[in-house]
């Protein structure tokens, strides 16, 4: 069912095996059900600071850092990057609004997912553009015994951040793993295009209100309509990866 998505990204890749040693997860919008609080977010701050950005496509945003979809809005809409300033204060501003809303749900079938793989012996690592001070401890709460901070990757050990293959890159790094011994699971357009530009067989998740073909479009190797899907699938899926070599 996977094997033409594998022997595809083999082919790409100049690869003749897959040896799967570990799964990066990107973490809003896959473990943890909180998209909709951050566009709604980002959507009424903007406002404030009359700037304009739709719900919708701050799904499009999804992944950039904070300065980066600013300056963006900032450009667009006053034609130039938005001051360091006001990136600070916008930025506060929307964490501020963030928090007003109750915790984010974990997404269904995430922490399935996370115990299958865990006892599939692979190596779990995050690699996530949030910067939260306390990311482990509620990591922890929602998802027990799975995250290790060795191999977390989060705003602080990243530069450039998602589009841009970096986070991914790091996420490889510290799990001592090569492209081609890990896979990506992500929400996103940028976020898949990050893990796809780092050279992983990246897994699209449409958890959103995005259509799939901007994930297609993105890079994706393989899309499921949720995390329970993707949970229910992921013995086949292993499989096959794993008969791939
Ligand atoms: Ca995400």
């Amino acid at each position: 069912m996977y094997k033409e998505a594998l022997n595809k990204y083999l082919e790409t890749h100049g690869l003749s095996t897959f040896n799967l040693k570990a799964v990066l997860f990107d973490m809003d919008g896959v473990l943890y059900n909180s998209m909709p609080i951050h566009a709604d977010s980002w959507h009424v701050v903007m406002e404030r600071f009359g700037l304009h950005l739709s719900r919708e496509e701050a799904y499009m945003h999804e992944g950039r850092t904070g300065a980066g979809t600013i300056n963006i809005i900032s450009r667009r809409e006053r034609g130039r990057d938005a001051t360091p300033e006001e990136i600070e204060m916008i930025y506060t501003a929307k964490a501020e609004e963030f928090n007003k809303h109750s915790k984010p749900d974990k997404m269904p079938g995430a922490l399935d997912v996370l115990n299958q793989i865990k006892a599939n012996g692979l190596k779990i690592i995050l690699v996530t553009g949030s910067g939260q001070k306390s990311l482990l401890e509620r990591l922890n709460r929602s998802f027990p015994n799975i995250f290790h901070e060795e191999l977390m990757v989060t705003a602080f050990d990243v530069e450039k951040g998602k589009p841009n293959p970096e986070p991914y890159l790091i996420g490889l790094e510290k799990g001592g793993v090569k492209a081609n011994e890990a896979i990506v699971i992500e929400n996103a357009p940028l976020g898949v295009e990050a893990g796809s530009k780092a050279g992983i067989f990246t897994i699209a998740v449409n958890t959103g209100p995005l259509p799939d073909k901007v994930l297609w479009d993105a890079g994706a190797n393989i899309l499921f309509p949720s995390m329970t899907k993707f949970s229910k699938q992921w013995e086949s899926l292993r499989k096959e990866i794993t008969q791939s070599n």
